[in-house]
């Protein structure tokens, strides 16, 4: 359980030289992403939390296991830079911001403990921000036999691509090949903007790609950043031409803090219908709303008729409006 926020200011700024190199060649949508405009927060009715990562779900220090086959480990709560549209900008970058090696061992022993468990996606903060921590856990998770895949979900090939050359994320990189020849490793890249995939990060994710690793990625409409057409098939396609394959749009969380960065439900689906009409079906991500507490519910596309966008059943089949 994580303790009561006081701070209202509690996400801090913290850029990368590369972020901030970008911003300063007057890269407007890297600038939007992760400057702090305001640090009071205004008033809103929305949860700081409203997914409960970690009260209902939280079986132990860093985990949340949601859906019976799939845990979701947050091992540390550290970035290389902070996106202020995090949506775990609650805990970004405060105290305790690594897992200790004796609350990943219970994590180990909770896995050992639920065979039902065959997914387990590494996250935080950044995985690839602690390289000896996601070292020793995905040692660990390969011994597992009933954990069939390991996900690790990573910024850093964004954030600061030059890191690729130290000597921990090679080694990291190195373990990374060695476990998949035996258990899939998929790794999640978080990309918002075409503009992101600099020739340095491109790099990177060659370099991620030639240890086996499946390579997908992750993103969150943003209002200004991203919620365009254009933009959008130019990030997909660019996506798809490093052999990375989009996997999710998510409709942003509805966290305190993040409702400037909400674009308008029918705007999102309008531009995921138009993009579906002219990208390989392998560059399209599913578009989807994370629902409070239910998961990842896929939002309709405008193809069908008398769709209506303010509710929808979740995965039990109750009614909920969005
Ligand atoms: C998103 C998420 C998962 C993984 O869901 P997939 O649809 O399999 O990618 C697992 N656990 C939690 C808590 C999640 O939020
Ligand atoms: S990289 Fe991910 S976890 Fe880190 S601040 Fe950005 S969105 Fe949040």
């Amino acid at each position: 359980m994580t303790a009561e926020i006081k701070s209202e200011d509690f996400l801090r700024e913290k850029i990368s030289p590369h972020i901030k190199r970008l911003i300063e060649e007057g890269n407007n949508a890297i600038e939007l992403q992760f400057k702090s405009l305001s640090k009071k927060l205004k008033k809103s009715s929305f949860k700081f939390d409203p997914l409960a990562e970690d009260t209902l779900y939280s079986p132990a220090r860093g985990l949340t296991h949601k859906f019976s086959n799939r845990l979701l480990w947050k091992i540390n709560l550290n970035c290389a830079s902070y996106c202020q549209f995090c949506t775990r900008r609650r805990q970004i970058g405060l105290e305790n911001k690594i897992l200790s090696r004796k609350d990943i061992k219970k994590g180990i022993n909770y896995l050992y403990q639920h065979k039902e468990i065959e997914d387990v996606i590494i996250s935080g903060g950044d995985p690839f921000c602690t390289p000896k921590a996601t070292e020793f856990l995905i040692k660990e998770i390969d011994k597992i036999n009933s954990v069939k895949v390991i996900r690790i979900g990573t910024r850093l090939p964004i954030h600061s691509p030059e890191l690729l050359a130290r000597k921990e994320i090679l080694s990291l990189m190195k373990i990374i090949s060695k476990i998949s020849t035996k258990k899939p490793i998929f790794v999640l890249l978080h990309v918002e903007h075409p503009s992101e995939l600099t020739h340095m990060a491109k790099n990177f994710i060659q370099s991620i790609k030639k240890t086996g690793a499946i390579v997908l990625s992750q993103t969150v409409f943003l209002k200004k950043i991203n919620d365009n057409v254009d933009v959008l098939a130019s990030l997909f396609t660019g996506l798809y031409h490093l052999g990375v394959i989009p996997y999710y749009i998510y409709r942003c969380d509805y966290v305190r803090g993040l409702e400037k960065f909400i674009c308008p439900i029918r705007k999102e689906m309008l531009i995921m219908t138009k993009l579906r009409k002219t990208l390989s079906g392998i560059a399209i991500p599913t578009y989807v709303i994370d629902v409070e507490g239910r998961g990842k519910i896929p939002v309709p596309l405008n193809f069908w008729r008398g769709t209506n966008l303010s509710e929808c059943n979740d995965f039990d089949g109750k009614k909920i409006q969005i």
